[in-house]
């Protein structure tokens, strides 16, 4: 059997939730102070696609994107993106085509999906469905909200990515 691994890295601002998402879909777990400084360099979760074994790689950063100091070694062989923003965080949605441009810089073009967590805190919401919709359409990506913390749609985010690397 040849084994299929799919390197995926998770970019947005500081404090949108992707260390949490990263623990939630590979150890089934959400603590509400996961250290930024206990960074690790990936972990990873198998799953099936048409019946065949697929090892998702998920790679955090520890931190750096909040001093813009996210390495070339973070995106290196990277083959699906998420791009990540909290929906009570406006300069984090403002931010996703820069960290959009960032990956093609260094990846060139790979299946992405934007990501809207913390949907769980809609009612205190700073972006409208509309605009976070017009941004998806805009830059070509499909759009999934999720709640890391009630574990909504998490599993469906790197299902997606996997199918879409798998059929390429
Ligand atoms: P990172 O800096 O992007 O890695 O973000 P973290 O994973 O460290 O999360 C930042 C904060 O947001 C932490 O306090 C998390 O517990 C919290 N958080 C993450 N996801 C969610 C979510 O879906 N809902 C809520 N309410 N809080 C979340
Ligand atoms: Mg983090």
């Amino acid at each position: 059997d040849i084994e299929i691994a799919i390197k995926v890295v998770i970019v947005g601002n500081g404090g949108v939730g992707k260390s949490s998402m990263i623990q939630r879909y590979c150890k089934g777990i959400f603590t509400k102070d996961y250290k930024k400084t206990i960074g690790v360099d990936f972990l990873e979760r198998q799953i099936e696609i048409d019946g065949e074994d697929v090892r998702i790689m998920l790679w955090d950063t520890a931190g750096q994107e909040e001093f813009d100091a996210i390495t070339k070694a973070y995106y290196r062989g990277a083959q699906a993106c998420v791009l990540t923003f909290s929906t009570t965080d406006r300069a984090s949605f403002e931010a996703i085509r820069d960290w959009k441009r960032k990956v093609e810089n260094e990846c060139n073009e790979i299946p992405t999906v934007i990501v809207q967590n913390k949907i769980d805190l809609i009612e205190q919401s700073v972006v409208t469905a509309d605009e976070v919709e017009t941004l998806a359409r805009n830059l070509n990506c499909r759009l999934i909200r999720t709640s890391v913390k009630e574990d909504v749609n998490v599993a469906s985010v790197f299902r997606y990515l996997a199918t879409k690397c798998h059929q390429l």
